[in-house]
This record gives structure tokens, sequence and C-alpha cells, in this order.
């Protein structure tokens, strides 16, 4: 086993925050995980597997798979509905921890350490009797006190862009618009591609792309990196699911992500139709359908297109508290407001905190991030 001992706090517990615990716990270094909602596994513990005659590699699959080994490994501590309030570096660093508030989980029953399974039940405020027996109240979790570690690993991840912000597409008015996040829940709760307004399968499906990303009037100018990719699997999905339904991509350009791309886009093509333009509006019509309006490339007047349902491709937006955890740690924010992952003081950044990335991307960079870790603790010393 390898020598190195040390003591790192790692902020967040998706799948950037994970991988860090786990490499660093491989380097027998202890952690102490924090993760400031009920769970483990942040919003890609809810992404399905792509999965149709062939794996998508989507990568969804390897969430479970490093949520499993942290939770079995004794050098992580895991500490649920926990978040840090102050760090003093006066002597090293010595961090205070508080409960976090609970109002995530109102009115949920959360299975455990992910959303979706696991052999601990937690009771969110307001539910009573349709929890299962022994399930742990809200109240009951969290963690209070102070701890000393020698660095910090912040995986705070992002927050998807609030498609309601793009009040043209109806979001939050007509139900069958949703965002990917949302598809992804329909087909785990249903086993399935159905729509939210009456549980039919859906014939005629379009995804928008570059919703909240890319955009000038947001100032959001970034790529999120993974909507294209994801639509696609997504779509491939519907396809599998129901070779006769028609989908549709509207796009600006498509970006292209991992050696793989090239070939899965080609072959994508052959069933899914990409029209090159960000349509208008949305309006519901009969049958809790939708109007689609949009200028396509090649034609000189608008268009107007019927279809079951809307996919927004939302985009990866800095994370909603990355403001505070930038004055807590003492990191600055790049200009577009995530982590500034630059600066090497003891403090690092991993995954979404420092800007958008996929699964994979998340890991690879989390397990560097990790070594990172450890060699300055071997320098600390
Ligand atoms: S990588 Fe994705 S598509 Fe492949 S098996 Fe895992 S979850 Fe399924
Ligand atoms: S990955 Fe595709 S959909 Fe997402 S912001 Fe980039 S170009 Fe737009």
């Amino acid at each position: 086993m390898n020598s190195q001992s040390g003591k790192v706090m790692v902020v967040g517990g998706g799948i950037a925050g994970l991988t860090a615990a786990w490499e660093l716990a491989r380097q027998n270094v202890s952690v102490e995980l924090v993760e400031k909602s009920c769970f483990l596994g942040g919003h890609s513990i809810g992404y399905t597997c792509k999965a149709t005659d062939t794996c998508q590699q989507c990568g969804a699959c390897n969430v479970e798979k490093m949520l499993k080994n942290v939770v079995g490994e004794p050098l992580i501590n895991v500490r649920l509905r926990t978040e840090v309030s102050s760090l003093d570096r006066s002597k090293g660093f010595k961090v205070s921890l508080k409960k976090s508030s609970d109002d995530m989980a109102e009115g949920l029953i959360l299975k455990g350490f992910s959303r979706h399974n696991s052999p601990l039940h937690v009771k969110g405020k307001g539910v009573t009797d349709e929890a299962p027996e022994g399930a742990l109240g809200i109240e009951e979790m969290g963690s209070e006190g102070e701890i000393d570690v020698d660095a910090v690993i912040l995986a705070t991840g992002f927050t998807p862009f609030d498609a309601e912000l793009k009040g043209t597409y109806g979001y939050g008015k007509w139900e069958n618009v949703i965002t990917g996040l949302e598809f992804e829940n329909i087909v785990r709760e249903n086993a399935g591609i159905v729509r939210p307004s009456d549980g039919k399968r859906p014939e005629k499906v379009a995804f928008i792309q570059c919703v909240g990303s890319r955009d000038e009037r947001l100032g959001n100018l970034w790529c999120s990196e993974v909507c294209c990719p994801y639509a696609m699997r997504m779509a491939g999905t519907i396809k599998h699911d129901n070779p006769d339904a028609e989908v549709s991509i509207f796009y600006i350009d498509v970006q292209n992500t991992g050696k793989e791309f090239p070939v899965y886009y080609e072959k994508i093509r052959e069933n899914v139709r990409f029209v090159r333009t960000i349509p208008v509006d949305i309006y519901p019509i009969e049958n809790d359908s939708l109007k689609l309006r949009h200028m396509a490339e090649d034609e000189g007047s608008p268009s107007f297109e019927e279809f079951d349902m809307v996919v927004l491709s939302v985009g990866i937006m800095p994370g909603a508290d990355s403001k505070t955890v930038s004055e807590t740690f003492d990191t600055p924010l790049t200009v577009d407001g995530f982590l500034d992952d630059s600066v090497d003081s003891g403090v690092f950044v991993a995954g979404t905190a420092a800007g958008p990335g996929t699964i994979a991307g998340s890991m690879a960079g989390a397990g560097k991030i990790a070594f990172d870790a450890v060699k300055y603790l071997g320098g600390a010393k």
C-alpha cells in the first residue's frame, strides 16, 4: 500500500467529488466528503442508461459504481446535508461545518446515498405515512463543528440553466416542453418515453440545443459541451424505443466531444433530422401538442411545425453557490462565474465547478486533481 497519509476535505458529492475522494483513498489519504444535499451523485446520478443495441458510452453507469466504491471505503467519511461555513487558514485548514438548509428535501423520500438506490432511507420534511419504516428524518442529518484537514478539493458542481428565462419557449407553462433532465426522470419513472400531459408515447419530438449557452443576450458565451452528445443519445433512445417516431434536433452547430463522436454523429443522422436554426417560439395547440416557429438557414420565411413534445437542452451554469464558495475558500471566479482552477494553494477545484464537462471528463479531471492534492500533501510535510 502507498505510504501517503493526511486528510483532505472534498466539498461536493457529485461525480467529480466522488472520484476525487476515491482516488485519494486509494493513495491512503483520509477524506472528509461533505455534501450539502441529502444524497450523493449530484446531477449525474439522475442520468439513465442510453444503451440501444450497444452501449452509447454515456458514462451514467460509472456514477453508481463510483458511489458504491465511496460508500464502502473506510478511509472516506461521508457527511450529508452538511456545508462549510468558514475556513481558517491561520493554522493549516480549520474548517467549520454547519447543517445545510433542508429545503431540497421538502416532501421527498430519498432512498439513501443516491436518489434512486440505497439501503438507507431518508424522510424529507412534510413526508409522513408513505416513508418506509426506519427512514431517517431529515432533521437527524447533518454535521456541525470544526475539523482540521491538510487540503481541500472543491467539487461543488454546476446549476442547470433555468429554462423559464427563455420565456418564448413556454417552459413551465406548456406541460410538454421539458428539459433534458426531466426527460431522464420520465424515462426512469416510466421505464420508457412518455409525454408528461397524458402519458402517451410521443410520435414527433423536437430537441432545441444551446438553451442558455452560447447566448449573447444572456451573457453566457460558453458552450456547455455535454448537451449535443447528450441530445443525440436521447434521440437515439427515442428511435430505439419507437422506430416510427420522428425526431428533429434544432441546433447552431454540433459540438464534437471525444474521438468516438464523429462516427456516432454520422450514424445518428441516418435516423434523426438536424435543422440548423434555433427556434423563435413555441405555442400550445390542440391535444396538448406544440407549434414551433423557426427560420431555417435555407428558408426565407418562418416555418411552423407541430410536435408532441419538445426537449430543451439546457446548459451548464456556474453553481448557484459559487460566489459563496469562492469567498469562503478565497478562490477566485473566472469571468464566466465558475471557480478558477488555476490557483494552487492547497485548495483545488474539480469537475463542473470549474466549467462545463462530461461525466468521463469530470472523472478524469478529478482523478488528476486528487493526484495534485496528494503531491501537495507530500510537499507540505
Ligand atoms: S455507458 Fe451509458 S449506455 Fe453504456 S452501459 Fe453505461 S449507462 Fe448504459
Ligand atoms: S454542447 Fe451543443 S447544445 Fe450544448 S452549448 Fe455546446 S453547441 Fe450548444
